[in-house]
């Protein structure tokens, strides 16, 4: 063996030793939310396709219609000849949907973190995060050089003394979080965050990919995402989000003042030199816009779903469509996944380095696309399991 595979081979050997080989598995997904595996069919209580926007009619007709319309690809970057006029009307209609001035796409919501935290900070300044936010985040403030440092998962005292001894020394300064935490479901504290960022002059971002679409109904009833869920709406002048959960397509966005829009555009690397998403993602995210807008009762649907689940299950109320069951061990977390997949679920097991140590857990999605029969049986086959149930870590 020579010594790129020797080396690879270690490491997976060490990997698998403590449970941590992943594997992937070939998975096709039927319209109405099911999974098929291994020639089984399985109902996914793990995607993020809370909308089951993914196989709408409406949402796969638009894309087709693009394709026809425009081809299969955007052909290069959008600043030299891949900026479709349907991603400025899909950026003019993020804007609007999150109530800022405008928006910016990008290709994914991993290129939007990795691009907008290195065009805001740098070597000597700081970032403020929450210890549980999505790698993607992490990844963008690693590239960025600025000193992170982490405060406790929605911890607003631990936070504001940190804020107190430390936010000083720096010219500038960041406070980042998701929206909705993506591995636990729960809500970060938006008005508090946003109170002491504009107390200590730092730049407040929110990462929202499992919020939008799914919970906050505004006043209009419309889910536009975890800074709705507030009232009054905090202020949070950086709003990054996904097109590839609740919206059923792919891409990223940042909606922001124009001035810090027109900004992002000029400098952020994994806009400038990554080609732009293919217009059949772009239509898509804008007919899924147009759902959500029109159709609230639809859109209540996966957070019904959740709470007829932890109901049953005498589980505290959901915050999110996200339902974390903590197990802790990452061998037992595997092998209730697999019990479960054996009874006709599919629920992914997730352990460490996705969550922290310790920390293995079931994480269960719920989606407008389940039946509340299905929901119901996953809660008996969950009691069956005899999991000492808690929801937080
Ligand atoms: C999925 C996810 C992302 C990445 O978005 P993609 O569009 O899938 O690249 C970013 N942040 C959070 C919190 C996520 O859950």
């Amino acid at each position: 063996m020579d010594s790129l595979d020797k080396f690879a081979a270690e490491k997976l050997k060490k990997l698998e030793a403590r449970g941590l080989r992943r594997r992937l598995k070939t998975t096709h997904r039927s319209s109405r939310g099911l999974a098929q595996r291994n020639g089984r069919e399985l109902i996914s209580f793990c995607c993020n396709d809370y909308l089951n926007f993914t196989q709408h009619p409406a949402i796969r007709q638009a894309a087709k219609d693009a394709i026809d319309g425009y081809g299969a690809g955007s052909g290069a970057s959008r600043l030299i000849t891949g900026n479709h006029p349907l991603i400025e009307e899909l950026e003019t209609c993020l804007a609007r949907f999150k109530g800022t001035e405008a928006a910016c796409v990008f290709s994914s919501g991993y290129m939007a973190n990795i691009g907008i935290i290195p065009c805001l900070v740098g070597e000597g300044d700081v970032i403020f995060a929450d210890a549980l936010i999505h790698n993607s985040l992490l990844a963008g403030s690693r590239l960025s050089r600025a000193e992170l440092i982490l405060f406790r998962h929605n911890d607003l005292d631990h936070l504001e003394e940190l804020l107190h001894s430390l936010r000083g020394a720096y010219p500038r300064a960041m406070i980042l979080t998701d929206g909705v935490f993506s591995m636990d479901g729960d809500l970060a504290p938006l008005p508090g965050l946003a109170a002491l960022a504009r107390d200590h002059d730092c730049w407040l971002m929110t990462d929202d990919a499992h919020g939008i679409g799914v919970v906050g109904p505004d006043e209009d009833g419309i889910r536009r995402g975890s800074a709705t869920c507030f009232s009054p709406r905090p202020h949070i002048p950086l709003q990054m989000g996904t097109l590839s959960k609740a919206i059923g397509s792919f891409g990223g966005y940042l909606c922001a003042s124009r001035t810090v829009i027109d900004f992002i555009k000029t400098r952020a690397r994994s806009l400038i030199y990554t080609t732009a998403s293919p217009p059949a993602s772009i239509a898509a995210a804008l007919k899924a816009l147009e759902i959500i807008e029109t159709d609230p009762d639809y859109c209540a649907r996966p957070m019904q779903k959740a709470r007829l689940f932890t109901a049953a299950l005498g589980l505290p109320a959901p915050q999110s469509p996200i339902v974390p069951l903590i197990v802790g061990d990452t061998e037992k977390t595997m092998n209730y996944a697999a019990r479960l997949e054996d009874q006709g679920f599919l629920v992914t097991g997730i352990r460490p380095p996705t969550v922290p140590d310790g920390t293995a857990r079931l994480r269960l999605t719920f989606s407008a696309a389940h039946r509340d029969e299905d929901v119901l049986r996953l809660a008996e086959a969950i009691r069956g399991l005899g999991l000492d149930l808690e929801t937080r870590a």
